[in-house]
């Protein structure tokens, strides 16, 4: 068997995503914490590099994770302002002591050919063939990438009900009524509903793609939650279901795991899951 370094696997994963459009100076995806030279004995992906993350990825015996997310709080990972705080390190302590190495696999995936975030999405949902071409010549950035879809028309009700069964999701949050009905939607997966740079893109999506359904990660209560639960109430058809950042990324770092086993064939490529951040009090 021929010896891999992590830094091998981190390259041929990189030219493999063939993401043309990515700022390699201003990315954040990096090497995050570890010796990026040693051998690599295993690989996990995941939607963000948890405790129990970490605790399975030690358990499998695998050196390299793959998270899309931070791993110090921060977007940039930035971990300067951490160094006395306890958090920090113990969580730091826990990786060294296992010479673990952390990569940020995050703008590579956005920008690859076809987004592998919503790759993964589509697969799942079986949705590839409804996803509808932005406009690249708008200035909104959710105009111009490809996140609305024209699926076959359902009610809200059996959209639920799918999303919670696919997803794997305890519960599911939305606004508007189950009775309501979908065939114009937009996926707005991890942060993209918070606007890109401009708090006010979403709604514009949602009136120049003439959207009734929006998907999303992450959301402010005050923007496109509260636009989409004025014009319920004044009976439009109108529906926001509300995934999380965890729930609505996911399923793109699991559906990687195939493709990465692909380019990295000598050691076993695991996806473990970040489960959502929060429990559900029922009493
Ligand atoms: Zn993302």
């Amino acid at each position: 068997m021929i010896i891999m370094k992590i830094i091998d696997v981190i390259n041929q994963i990189s030219e493999g995503a063939q993401a043309t459009q990515i700022d390699r100076d201003h990315t954040v995806d990096k090497v995050i914490i570890g010796d990026e030279f040693q051998e690599v004995t295993g690989i996990v992906t995941t939607f963000m590099a948890t405790i129990d993350v970490i605790h399975q990825t030690i358990k499998k015996n695998a050196n390299l994770i793959i998270t899309h997310e931070p791993t110090w709080f921060n977007g940039r990972d930035d971990h300067h302002w951490l160094e006395n705080d306890p958090v920090y390190k113990q969580k730091r302590q826990l990786i060294e002591n296992h010479n673990l190495v952390i990569w940020r696999f995050h703008d590579y995936m956005h920008a690859a050919h076809e987004d592998l975030i919503y790759k993964g999405f589509n697969e799942v949902m079986n949705w590839e063939s409804y996803q509808l071409k932005g406009d690249s010549q708008s200035k909104n950035p959710l105009e111009r990438a490809n996140i609305c879809y024209a699926i076959p028309e359902t009610t809200i009700d059996d959209l639920l009900t799918v999303i919670k069964e696919k997803l794997n999701m305890e519960v599911v949050r939305y606004i508007g009524s189950p009775q309501a009905s979908a065939k114009r939607v937009g996926l707005l997966l991890g942060g993209s509903s918070l606007g890109l740079g401009d708090e006010k893109n979403p709604m514009k999506l949602v009136n120049s793609q003439n959207l009734d359904t929006v998907i999303c990660g992450d959301i402010t209560e005050w923007t496109l939650s509260a636009y989409m639960r004025d014009a319920y109430m004044m009976g439009m058809n109108k529906t926001m279901i509300i995934l999380g950042h965890e729930k609505s990324e996911e399923v793109g770092m699991s559906n990687i795991v195939p493709w990465i086993q692909s380019l990295i064939s000598d050691v076993p490529v695991h996806f473990v899951e970040a489960d959502e951040p929060f429990d559900y009090f029922y009493q």
